[in-house]
């Protein structure tokens, strides 16, 4: 199944989308239908108004208020060597904050303390039940599935100190959706193709099959931690073709459109604009 968070007139609405129409569903977003309990899949299967096409709609975040969007830098081979670093034991987590979040279509801000803003196409998991101290099996079974996060970072506030979290959560930098995509329709332990375009040229493409840490280890991993919850999003980490890592470097300007796509998953489009101060 295949579900999205719409703008509507009446405000955000998840849906259930079959082939390209959508059925409006009684819950606000996304978030709001895995956080309705264990039985979200059957409640979401069936029924729901028809909206028509969902080409004639607005797409929201994907979950628009996550309460953890955890991020994994460092998750392949080929972006950890172009970053000059040696292949780590234990994965590298950082976090954004909902603020950063935008929809599938929605322009990238550019922030106006920054001319360093660098494109980072990651294939992010959605959390669909709470899990804690999870066994391999147990941290498949709260995967709901698969969807796109354009991890925009903020080079030099990255940076800045070792710690990365001031250049990666800048306000409305992050395209998060177009859909959830559930395991049963495209399995995140495939290997799945990604790509990121800027203006049509291709900077990055990649394989999720080379992840060091696969997201059923990220979701065990992180539940050692604390509790995951329904909505949680994790961000798996980019492949090698960042701006950063280019000689010269690369960064994205105001116009430049930026399309990052995963296999199955469709793709997100977003045109960067310039935030004034
Ligand atoms: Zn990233």
């Amino acid at each position: 199944m295949r579900f999205a968070t719409l703008r509507t007139t009446e405000g955000l609405r998840a849906v259930r989308i079959e082939e390209d129409e959508a059925f409006g569903l009684d819950f606000a977003d996304v978030g709001a239908l895995l956080a309705s309990g264990p039985r979200w899949r059957q409640v979401a299967a069936v029924g729901g108004t028809t909206l028509g096409s969902l080409d004639a709609y607005d797409l929201g975040p994907l979950v628009p208020l996550p309460r953890k969007i955890i991020c994994v830098g460092l998750n392949y081979a080929s972006h950890i060597q172009e970053m000059g670093r040696e292949l780590p034991a234990h994965p590298t987590i950082f976090a954004k904050y909902a603020r950063a979040l935008i929809g599938a279509r929605d322009p990238i801000m550019l922030p106006a303390v920054s001319d360093k803003v660098d494109w980072e196409v990651e294939l992010a998991v959605v959390v669909g039940q709470p899990v804690r101290r999870a066994d391999e099996a147990a941290a498949r079974d709260a995967i709901a599935g698969s969807t796109i996060l354009n991890d925009v970072s903020v080079r030099d506030w990255q940076f800045r100190t070792n710690q990365f979290l001031q250049g990666k959560t800048f306000e409305s930098t992050t395209p998060l959706g177009p859909t959830l995509v559930t395991t049963d329709e495209i399995d995140f332990a495939d290997g799945l193709e990604v790509r990121c375009e800027v203006d049509g040229e291709t900077m990055q493409t990649g394989n999720t099959s080379d992840l060091l840490f696969p997201p059923v280890e990220l979701v065990r991993y992180l539940s050692t931690i604390f509790t995951l919850d329904p909505g949680d999003i994790i961000a798996t980490g980019t492949p090698s073709g960042v701006g950063a890592g280019r000689t010269p470097e690369v960064y994205l300007r105001s116009g430049q459109t930026v399309r990052t796509t995963i296999e199955g998953l469709g793709e997100l489009v977003n045109k960067c604009v310039k935030d004034e101060l």
